[in-house]
């Protein structure tokens, strides 16, 4: 009796109070539209949403009031699809007792952030993303639940398994395998629990890999990996479909590296040997298009070293104390130059490689990898990792497009989400601005549509100030 009390309790929905527009038919006048895959903004245009679709795009006009209808006059705004976002997490990253020198004591620990993540995800225009990596599966599988039931705010969810490692992680809350029957039962026990994606780790074996994987795709699921034990041609070898952080985490040339085992550069050795046009850099990235492995983009992190940028306020604000601490701690601290320089030359690197890989057609998806570090937070971090493909050398567009309809085609939903399109979810972002001549205009985010109801991000981030890295 005492249980069915408290499910009822969980029960009540708490999505009503953070809707701004909330109409059986909603018309957005006089909106640029940005349509996510890469072509120009068309002008001035009217959308209209209806039974949480995009019902029909047509020239800007003045509609006339009607009873049921929610009309908006958007001028001065373009309308966006909703961020696909990649690489996210639904915890966040603590370290006891950290010093201002960065100093504590272990273990480091991943929080969930079950309540504030996916607030601040949905507010800064994040309409569906996947986990890439949890600690806790069961509670992100009943988190996405109670989020499509309507009980919870958030983006749709893909929600990633427990991360597949070996031995030797210092993170308690990550399960070592003990072999290609375990990365087996482990896929199929998850998969069978709603999980819906899997991430290798560090430490993972080929075998091991090769088992996961088998085990996903005779389910229709895909794998990723955050590699080093296993190098990027051994992991197209075993079948995996994606590669997180992009080719930073490429071991194949690392001097001294073990067969299934994680080398100490741990990828830096390969990423600065591996430039653009080189021979390596060629052979590899024929390699990953032939096979269809897909890339992601996770720039935030180098990127907040390398190319700072102040926070927005709100991201400051959303922050717990402890996590602002340890935030102000790391932007104050002295830079060793020489490691600075070096951080630079690989993410230019990097970013090359990223631009190589798209130019012979590869799939580029994006993430922020946002676990509180660096100032990397859930949502804020996405339109960073946006900008900083600009960055990279893709124009506004195209970074747009590797944020939002490239994520939908690798999850196979472009049919409904990833662009502006008659027919698909109304999954959309609407920006202050014009973010195809100023990228940074995509911080601009007034209302975000989720299956046709509109959100209003300041009642989102209000709901969190002080919590992100608290719950
Ligand atoms: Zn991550």
């Amino acid at each position: 009796m005492q249980l069915r009390i408290a499910l009822l309790l969980l029960a009540v929905p708490q999505v009503q109070r953070y809707l701004e527009v909330n109409a059986p038919r909603v018309i957005l006048e006089h909106v640029d539209v940005i349509d996510g895959t890469g072509t120009p903004p068309e002008r001035d245009r009217n959308i209209q949403i209806e039974g949480g679709k995009i019902a029909r795009i047509s020239a800007g006009g003045d509609e006339p009031a009607q009873s049921g209808t929610a009309v908006l006059d958007l001028r001065g705004r373009s309308v966006l699809p909703g961020i696909v976002g990649m690489h996210e997490h639904l915890f966040c990253l603590v370290r006891p007792h950290l010093s201002a020198h960065s100093s504590f004591e272990g273990p480091a620990m991943f929080q969930q952030m079950t309540y504030s993540a996916p607030r601040l995800y949905l507010a800064m225009g994040v309409t569906t993303l996947r986990t890439a990596g949890g600690v806790e599966p069961a509670t992100d599988v009943k988190l996405q639940r109670a989020i499509e039931a309507g009980d919870l705010p958030g983006p749709h969810i893909d929600v990633t398994g427990p991360y597949l490692d070996g031995p030797g992680n210092a993170n308690l809350q990550i399960r070592a395998l003990d072999g290609p029957e375990d990365a087996r039962q482990t896929v199929a026990y998850w998969a069978d629990r709603g999980v819906t994606s899997f991430k290798a780790y560090t430490g993972i074996t080929r075998e091991e890999m090769r088992a996961a994987v088998e085990e996903a795709h005779r389910r229709g699921l895909k794998v990723t990996g955050h590699l080093c034990s296993v190098t990027y041609p051994e992991a197209v070898q075993a079948g995996i479909d994606n590669l997180e952080h992009g080719f930073s985490a490429n071991t194949q040339l690392d001097p001294g590296k073990q067969p299934d085992k994680c080398s100490e550069s741990r990828g830096d050795y390969t990423l600065e040997h591996m430039p653009p046009g080189s021979a390596e850099a060629n052979r590899l990235i024929a390699l990953l298009v032939g096979r269809h492995v897909a890339i992601t983009s996770t720039l935030p992190g180098a990127g907040s070293r390398v190319l700072p940028k102040a926070l927005p306020p709100a991201a400051l604000s959303a922050m717990s104390p402890s996590l602002r601490d340890s935030y102000l701690y790391s932007r104050n601290r002295a830079v060793d130059q020489a490691s600075l320089d070096r951080d630079a030359r690989m993410l230019r690197i990097e970013m090359d490689l990223e631009r190589a890989f798209v130019a012979a057609g590869g799939l580029l998806i994006a993430g922020a990898d946002p676990v509180g570090v660096g100032g990397v937070l859930p949502g804020f971090g996405d339109h960073r990792e946006i900008e900083l493909l600009v960055d990279a050398g893709f124009t506004p567009l195209q970074s747009i497009r590797i944020a939002t309809l490239n994520g939908a085609i690798y999850l196979g939903r472009q049919d409904r989400i990833g662009s502006v399109a008659v027919g698909k979810n109304a999954d959309l972002m609407v920006v202050k601005g014009d973010p195809s001549a100023r990228i940074s205009d995509i911080e601009n985010v007034e209302i975000v549509f989720k299956d046709g109801a509109g959100y209003d991000p300041a009642k989102l981030l209000e709901s969190v100030t002080g919590h992100y890295c608290q719950y």
